[in-house]
């Protein structure tokens, strides 16, 4: 992946992660938080942090926020902050910016203003703890739509030792199986034909209550 510049503001537990892993992956990271002491603890995860009020223009402009690939809003609490912080960024013509949403509506003015791409940490943590609750095979998944899923999905331990044609799993189950990830490889469009082993994960494309009753299967 090509090397992008990303400017992370608020470095509160959310924004420092995002710097922190981003900043791993080598790409360029600049941290800013009005607060002293986040700016200072922050120097142990990337190199570049500065002071600044992200509610002041000039303070925007002097750390050349216009120049940045992405910029993320990760002020939460402060929802006058986050919201001022925005628009300012806007106006300035900063392309890409991801924010951080407290709630619904925090969320609904920043979806107002333009933002492309609306984050909810609690809302979202709190569905996958409550879907890994209910369905503890499925490991991961992304949401498709409203209704589909990818999952990746423990493979149920009667199934061991069967290949996806005598367990017929796509017409019994409405569940199709895009790749089977075994000891690190993954093995993509696997044959109809392929043997499947105690401990092999699923990535399954699906309705979600079909992969929902799927990776509820022993
Ligand atoms: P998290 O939930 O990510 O841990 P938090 O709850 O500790 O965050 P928030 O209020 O969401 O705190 O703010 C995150 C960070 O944003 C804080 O470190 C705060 O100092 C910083 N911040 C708040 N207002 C501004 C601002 N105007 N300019 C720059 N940074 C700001
Ligand atoms: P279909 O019309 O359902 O695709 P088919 O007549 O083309 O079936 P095959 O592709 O050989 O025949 O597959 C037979 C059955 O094996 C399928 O109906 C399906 O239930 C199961 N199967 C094969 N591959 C997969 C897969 N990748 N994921 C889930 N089930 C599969
Ligand atoms: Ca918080």
């Amino acid at each position: 992946m090509a090397k992008k510049s990303y400017a992370v503001i608020g470095l509160g537990r959310f924004g420092t992660s995002v710097a922190r892993r981003l900043h791993e992956a080598g790409q360029e990271v600049l941290g800013i938080d009005i607060n002293e002491e986040k700016v200072e603890a922050s120097d142990m995860y990337f190199t570049h942090a500065v002071i600044a009020d992200s509610t002041e223009e000039k303070a925007l402009n002097s750390v050349g926020i216009k120049n940045f690939d992405c910029v993320i809003v990760a002020i939460g609490n402060d929802i006058q902050s986050s919201i001022l912080t925005v628009m300012l960024l806007k106006n300035l013509g900063v392309k890409n910016i991801i924010a951080k949403a407290l709630g619904k509506r925090h969320g609904q003015v920043l979806e107002s203003i333009g933002v492309e791409w609306i984050i909810y940490p609690e809302r979202d943590m709190g569905e996958r703890v409550a879907n890994q609750l209910l369905s503890p095979n499925m490991l991961n998944y992304i949401e498709l739509s409203k209704d589909y899923n990818i999952e990746e999905i423990i493979l149920p331990s009667k199934m061991a030792g069967k290949n996806l044609r005598e367990l017929n799993i796509r017409a019994k189950y409405n569940v199709s199986v895009i790749a089977i990830m075994r000891n690190g490889n993954v093995i993509v469009s696997p044959s109809p034909e392929e043997l499947l082993q105690e401990g092999d994960i699923l990535v399954t494309i699906g309705n979600r209550s079909d992969l929902a009753l799927f990776a509820s299967l022993k």
